[in-house]
C-alpha cells in the first residue's frame, strides 16, 4: 500500500509503498477514509529534531484519522468489518488511572504505552496511508449515525483539542462572559463553533489573515480582529468596562500570541495555550492579571471524543475542508505553511 513517511527530522515526507499491516491479538486494522493534516506535522518536519519527543522518525505521518474497519485481531469484540469509525490518536498504557478513564494524552506509564507520548502518525504509523494499524480495539470509536469518516476525521484532533481545552473552562464561560480564540486555523475555526455551541460566552477571533477572519465570521464570531500591536486594548474594550476576556485560547502559541493572551485576559480569566509554536511567557506577580490561571493543553480524553462526534453528527460543529489526494499530501502541507488554506485539510487515500 502506499504511505506518505517522514523518513527523519529535518526532512519533507515522502510517498512511498510499505507492506499492508495484519492485526495482532486485541488489535484492529483501519481502512483510512480521511487523515487530516495538522499544523503539529509542519513541527515534526521542520522544528523537532532528536531529543525534542520520546520517539524518533521513520514512520507514517497522519494522527487524525477516521474511516472503516478493515479486519479485526483475534480476541476483538464488539466492532463489525466495514463499520464506521474514529481513531483515538493518543495512545497511552491503557492501565495507569489517567488511561483508564480515557485521558490517554496525559499516560503516567509512558513505558507501558505503544510510544512513550505519542501514537499513530507521532512516532507509530499513522493514517496517511491506505490502511493504518491500531495497537488496541479501545482506541476504535464506531461512528454515530449522521457522521461520515470525511468529516469525522478532523473531529479527532482539531475538534477534540479545542473541545478539551474550551470544556475546563465552561465555568468561566456563563452569558456576559467573552472568548478569544487566537489563530482561526485547523483547530481555531473549530474552536470557534464549539464555543458559540456549547457556551453563551461573546466570541472574538485573532488572526493575521482577512481570510481567516471572514471564516471565523461564517460561524458566528461576534467580533474578528487582525493582530497587531494594539489587539489587546481592542479586546479589553470589546468587553464591559474594559475588564478583559474570561478565556482566551490561543491556537499559535508564539511569544506575541502569548503576550497578546497575558494582556487581554480579565482577572481570574483563563489563558489556555494550545500551540505548540515555541513561545514562552514572562510571569511574575504583576505581569499578568490577578489569579489568572495560564496553562497548556495537550489533545483530549476518550470520553470527549465521543461528545465531540455527537456534536459533529448533529451538525452543531462542522469542520471547512479541503480534500487532497494522498499524492497531494505535500501541496496540503505547503498551502497550510504558506497560509493559503481555510479550516482544515483532509486527504483522502
Ligand atoms: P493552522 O496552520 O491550521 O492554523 C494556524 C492559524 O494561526 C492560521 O490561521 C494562522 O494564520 C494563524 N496565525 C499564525 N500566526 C499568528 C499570529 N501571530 N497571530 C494570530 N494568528 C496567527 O494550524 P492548526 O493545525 O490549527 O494548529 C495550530 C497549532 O496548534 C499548531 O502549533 C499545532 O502544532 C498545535 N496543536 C496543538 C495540539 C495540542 O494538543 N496542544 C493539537 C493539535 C495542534
Ligand atoms: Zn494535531
Ligand atoms: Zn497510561
Amino acid at each position: 500500500m502506499r504511505a506518505l513517511r517522514l523518513p527523519s527530522w529535518k526532512s519533507e515526507p515522502e510517498l512511498v509503498e510499505v507492506d499492508e499491516p495484519t492485526p495482532g491479538p486485541g488489535q484492529v486494522v483501519v481502512r483510512i477514509g480521511a487523515a487530516g493534516a495538522c499544523h503539529s506535522d509542519l513541527h515534526l518536519m521542520h522544528d523537532f529534531d532528536t531529543g525534542s519527543v520520546p520517539w524518533n522518525p521513520p514512520f507514517t505521518l497522519g494522527h487524525e484519522n477516521a474511516g472503516w474497519v478493515h479486519a479485526l485481531g483475534p480476541g476483538v469484540t464488539g466492532l463489525e468489518v466495514g463499520q464506521p469509525v474514529a481513531i483515538y490518536g493518543p495512545w497511552g498504557c491503557g492501565t495507569c488511572d489517567r488511561c483508564r478513564v480515557g485521558v490517554d494524552p496525559y499516560c503516567e506509564n509512558p513505558a507501558g504505552a505503544p510510544v512513550p507520548g505519542g501514537g499513530g502518525g507521532l512516532g507509530l504509523d499513522g493514517g496517511m496511508a491506505e490502511y493504518e494499524l491500531v495497537p488496541d480495539a479501545r482506541h476504535v470509536l464506531p461512528l454515530p449515525e449522521g457522521l461520515d469518516p470525511l468529516r469525522a476525521a478532523p473531529l479527532t484532533d482539531a475538534g477534540l483539542t479545542p473541545y478539551h481545552a474550551i470544556r475546563r473552562s465552561w465555568h468561566k464561560l456563563p452569558p456576559g462572559s467573552t472568548a478569544v480564540v487566537i489563530g482561526v486555523g485547523g483547530l481555531g475555526h473549530v474552536g470557534v463553533q464549539i464555543l458559540k455551541a456549547t457556551t453563551a460566552a461573546r466570541v472574538i477571533a485573532v488572526d493575521t489573515r482577512e481570510d481567516a477572519l471572514r471564516l471565523a465570521e461564517g460561524y458566528g464570531a461576534d467580533l474578528t480582529l487582525l493582530s497587531g500591536p494594539g489587539t489587546a486594548e481592542e479586546i479589553r474594550r470589546a468587553t464591559p468596562g474594559g475588564r478583559g476576556a474570561d478565556v482566551v485560547l490561543d491556537f499559535v502559541g508564539v511569544d506575541p500570541t502569548m503576550t497578546l493572551g497575558a494582556a487581554a485576559a480579565r482577572t481570574v480569566g483563563d489563558l489556555t495555550v494550545v500551540g505548540i509554536g515555541g513561545g514562552t511567557l514572562a510571569f511574575s506577580f504583576f505581569s499578568v492579571p490577578y489569579e489568572a490561571s495560564i496553562q497548556s493543553t495537550y489533545w483530549g480524553s476518550r470520553p470527549e471524543l465521543v461528545e465531540v462526534l455527537d456534536l459533529g453528527a448533529r451538525g452543531l460543529i462542522e469542520p471547512k475542508i479541503t480534500q487532497f489526494g494522498l499524492d497531494e499530501a505535500v501541496t496540503a502541507y505547503r498551502m497550510m505553511r504558506e497560509g493559503s488554506l481555510e479550516g482544515r485539510a483532509v486527504v483522502v487515500p
